[in-house]
């Protein structure tokens, strides 16, 4: 049900979050409960769940890997002088949202103990760094 998901609203710009980028595959925009100096989302166009529905394929491993290019690019720019920046994905069932989003933090969280939110679990879920989401569906 692609209407009831916000993602895919705020994808289409039907909604009144301000796109921080847009071009064909992706768009980004702030999180609505920043967690850091600059906290940002990058989100497909089209609805894909979680990152276990992202295969080690070509097309997979570009969607991701150019989400995170964008997400870089943006902080790069706007937090020029952070000391530490962060990119990642929550895994199963620790996502808050059901449609793929790129969280890219410039830090620090604020306030600290939100870190916590994004640790890596391990292999019982949590967070997944982008590079390593990367390794695992390089084709
Ligand atoms: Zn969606
Ligand atoms: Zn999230």
């Amino acid at each position: 049900m692609a209407g009831a998901c916000l993602f895919c609203e705020i994808a289409r710009s039907s909604t009144s979050t301000p796109l921080l980028h847009t071009d064909d595959k992706v768009v980004a925009f702030q999180d609505i409960n920043p967690s850091a100096f600059r906290h940002y989302l990058v989100i497909p166009v089209s609805h894909i769940s979680t990152v276990k529905d992202l295969r080690r394929r070509m097309e997979d491993y570009d969607l991701a890997n150019h989400m995170l290019n964008v997400g870089k690019s943006l902080l790069y720019k706007d937090a020029p002088n952070s000391k530490q920046y962060r990119f990642g994905f929550h895994k199963p069932p620790f996502n808050s949202v059901n449609h793929l989003h790129l969280h890219c933090f410039a830090l620090p969280f604020i306030p600290r103990w939100k870190h916590v939110k994004y640790m890596s679990l391990g292999p019982l879920g949590g967070f997944i760094e982008a590079e390593k989401l990367l390794e695992k569906i390089k084709p």
